[in-house]
């Protein structure tokens, strides 16, 4: 069979040359398997491409794609899916945070007939703040969300060609990739590894990248929240009647006397905050659509280990 490694890197220069070698030593052992490293190169500031440059020359294995700037670690996991020509893909970190030792093993689950084998860390020795939003935005996507998302799964696993296949036809411009793993379904296992801090460099994900991706977990998946806001809309309408009807009735039966000042401020200040949340999650959507329907490719390629573009140099 034929292994793919799809390997996403950003500004990872301290990284690759130590991932290939673990790498290297973890598929050793597979001798009957053969092997391709695909390095994507999301248009990184440092020496990444440089590196990648440097271990392509080396070793006939290695392929990259070097994107022509920063698309975003989708992007870039999408390019590498794309690239990958094995009967078998793994996703990777380049950052050693997903150990290359687990590969033997899924190979094997892949080999027993497993289509998706999803690798998944435990949370020991994350920072507490992040295990705890983690933690909640598992709940919220798994009570709010069509597909079921385990935590501590992420990127790390090993896609067969069914599953690759079935990745790649969702041409979505938007893309949660966690989300889409788990849409696609087909045979699942999942293996449990220890949670590996990161090597070198450091992590790109700062609080508000992390927030603005659970939001658009729970936002690319189904049309719920616009569901939420019509029914939130009822409510309060069926809530204004009643409360008119009281009014009225009160003005009748006792004369004409409605001081009302303090509940127009609030029903005005309260009515307005719903609207514009509601025009929120309508123009959420909108901005969806927008994106989609510009039909935009999700990344561009500046060069490839067989590609020489102007003023790249001759990677071999
Ligand atoms: N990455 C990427 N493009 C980006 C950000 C990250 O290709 O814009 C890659 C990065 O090089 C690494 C992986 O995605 O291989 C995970 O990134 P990171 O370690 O920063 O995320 P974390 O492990 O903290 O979730
Ligand atoms: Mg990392």
């Amino acid at each position: 069979m034929r292994l793919s490694v799809v390997v996403p890197c950003f500004n990872e220069e301290a990284s690759v040359e130590r991932l290939h070698a673990a790498v290297n030593a973890a598929v050793a052992e597979l001798t009957d398997v053969e092997i391709e490293v695909v390095y994507v190169d999301d248009g990184s500031s440092d020496g990444t491409l440089v590196a990648l440059r440097r271990l392509a020359a080396a070793d006939p294995r290695v392929r990259y794609t070097s994107l022509s700037r920063n698309f975003g670690k989708e992007a870039a996991m999408l390019a590498g899916l794309e690239r990958a020509t094995g009967d078998a893909v793994v996703i990777m970190d380049a950052d050693l945070q997903h150990p290359p030792w687990l590969l033997p093993d899924m190979v094997a689950l892949y080999r027993q007939g497993f289509d998706q084998v999803i690798a998944r860390r435990d949370r020991r020795g994350d920072r507490f703040v992040r295990m705890l939003a983690s933690r909640s935005f598992y709940r919220l996507v798994n009570w709010w969300i069509d597909v079921r998302l385990l935590d501590g799964a992420g990127d790390f696993r090993l896609l067969s060609r069914l599953a690759v296949d079935a990745v790649l036809a969702m041409p979505e411009y938007n893309r949660f990739s966690k989300g889409l793993f788990s849409w696609i379904g087909f045979r699942t296992v999942v293996v449990a590894h220890g949670n590996q801090t990161r090597q070198a460099g450091r992590s790109r994900w700062t609080f508000g990248k992390l927030f603005n991706y659970a939001f658009d977990g729970l936002l690319s998946f189904n049309n719920r929240p616009l569901r939420l806001a019509i029914y939130g809309g009822l409510f309060l309408t069926l809530i204004a009647v009643v409360y008119m009807a009281w009014v009225v009735a009160d003005a009748v039966s006792k004369g004409i006397d409605v001081p009302g000042y303090t509940t127009i401020i609030v029903s005005v200040i309260g009515l307005g905050g719903i609207q514009m949340t509601i025009l929120g999650v309508i123009g959420e959507y909108i901005g969806r659509i927008y994106y989609e329907t510009k039909r935009r490719p999700h990344y561009l390629v500046q060069e490839t280990e067989d590609l020489v573009t102007q003023g790249g140099e001759a990677p071999r």
